[in-house]
């Protein structure tokens, strides 16, 4: 069995009732409120999509020269502009900067290129405090564990747990209020911001004409960060570039409605520099890094348009897949159907590390049809396949005999039709017997087998015909 697959078989059969019913809830309740903010408020909710896919393409396409535009209105609104290949050299440019500031504190808004780039744990090596201010990442860190969703980081957490956490943390006594818990939070988390040297936050977009980064937040943390310190560190990933200001409402409408059923993020902010002479608050410096990180690779490569992502989430909420084992299972930062595509292409180690991930998906297409962005995520997962399968054949499970098996009654009608009929036997075979197999047993381990129903699709559909049933 390939190493994700028996991850993910072993992620699922471990997570306990209660957390995968708190996957599978959150992840359904979000995608309820996405189909009523989106079907609600606007007439064809797949016309924006298709638009804001031929957007970000076109950014996409033309990036060289967006950037370019960048770096240039960003340095005439006096922001510093660095430029960093991988995530070492990020983390080293926010090391230099803190530094020269002579700074040790930062407090943090959620950014998964810094999860990308793994920053809290190299400024902590290097002696500086750094604390995420999203309340879900705050829990992650104070766990030391690893978000399991890209905007909701603890959708495997209830709220025992959380109150668990803050008691052991000494953010004050044992409760399960969510109300309580979050003025927990912000009690502590106020005095951080107060004491802070440097506020970091990532951006949603990044507007090439005007030189200014896109924020949202639910929790007003960034505005937090910024507001309160004299430095601010903004790191983004290259591709989040959109060429005009007046692009900007079309993704706000699709980020808030797919991510979260809002029709727009609690707070947006709009930052175009550091603090202006008559502005009494705010950094004294900005400065923006734009991290590659193997992005210019996937741009060239036949996967580009999954840099087209806006990070709503909205894939991870429908994925089957994802709803059953939750984020850890894949065993990197970006998980669900976008990660499966992304982290491989990503990932520091190399694809091979991560080449079974594409196989994490049944291809139903409910990634595609919800993403905001359009991005043919079955079609990207069945390439990386292929890549998988060329470039590493004997490790895939392709060439299993029980594949194998399967290849050749699907090519031969004959073959097919007298499986069919046999599929009954399937019913009396005792269970005990396909688990001689230790791979089948482990499979059936997590899974109920159903009933094999019998008859075959075309003379159902010739039945349902003749009844005058629709095609
Ligand atoms: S791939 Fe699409 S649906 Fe998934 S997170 Fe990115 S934008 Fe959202």
């Amino acid at each position: 069995m390939a190493k994700l697959e028996q991850a993910i078989d072993n992620h699922a059969a471990n997570l306990d009732e209660e957390t995968r019913e708190a996957v599978r809830l959150a992840s359904k309740a979000k995608t309820e409120k996405r189909v009523n903010a989106l079907w609600t408020d606007f007439d064809d909710p797949n016309a924006l999509r298709k638009l804001a896919s031929q957007v970000r393409q076109h950014a996409l396409d033309n990036l060289p020269d967006y950037l370019e535009q960048a770096e240039a209105a960003f340095q005439k609104n006096g922001v510093q502009v660095h430029w960093a290949e991988d995530g070492d050299q990020a983390n080293a440019i926010v090391l230099d900067i803190m530094r020269r500031r002579g700074a040790s504190k930062v407090v943090k808004s959620k950014s998964m290129v810094s999860e990308e780039t793994e920053l809290v744990p190299f400024l902590e090596k290097h002696g500086m405090e750094a604390v995420e201010t999203d309340l879900g990442e705050y829990v992650v860190q104070i766990d030391g564990d690893h978000p399991s969703h890209i905007v909701t980081p603890i959708i495997h957490k209830n709220r025992r747990q959380v109150g668990r956490s803050f008691e052991r943390e000494g953010l004050g006594e044992y409760t399960e209020d969510p109300l309580e818990l979050t003025r927990m939070a912000r009690r502590h988390l106020r005095q951080k911001y107060l004491d802070a040297d440097v506020g970091m936050t990532g951006a949603n977009f990044v507007v090439a004409e005007s030189g200014r980064i896109v924020l949202v937040t639910n929790e007003g943390n960034a505005r937090f960060s910024m507001a309160a310190t004299k430095t601010h560190i903004a790191m983004v990933g290259i591709e989040k570039i959109i060429p005009r200001e007046q692009d900007v409402p079309l993704f706000l409408s699709l980020l808030g409605r797919s991510a979260t059923g809002q029709p727009l993020t609690v707070y947006t902010q709009f930052i175009g520099g550091p603090k202006s002479a008559s502005q009494e608050e705010g950094p004294e410096e900005m400065h923006l890094i734009f991290l590659d990180n193997g992005r210019s690779d996937i741009l060239a490569s036949n996967c580009k348009e999954i840099l087209r992502c806006i990070r709503c989430g909205a894939c991870m909420n429908v994925c089957p897949v994802y709803r059953q084992t939750s984020g850890h299972a894949y065993r990197s930062v970006y998980p669900g159907p976008v990660g499966a595509v992304l982290s491989p292409l990503l990932n520091k180690a190399g694809f091979p590390d991560l080449a079974d991930l594409p196989k994490a998906s049944s291809l139903c297409g409910a990634c595609q049809e919800v993403c905001p962005v359009d991005i043919p995520i079955p079609d990207l997962l069945l390439r990386l396949r292929n890549k998988g399968k060329q470039e590493h054949a004997p490790k895939t499970s392709i060439n299993t005999p029980g594949l194998s098996f399967w290849a050749l009654a699907a090519t031969q009608p004959a073959a097919w039709k007298t499986g069919l009929k046999l599929g009954h036997a399937m019913n009396v075979v005792p269970h005990a017997l396909l688990d001689v197999n230790p791979s089948a047993k482990s499979w059936r381990s997590t899974r109920e087998l159903p009933p094999f129903r019998g008859g075959d699709f075309r003379s159902w559909l010739k039945a349902h015909e003749k009844k005058g049933g629709a095609s």
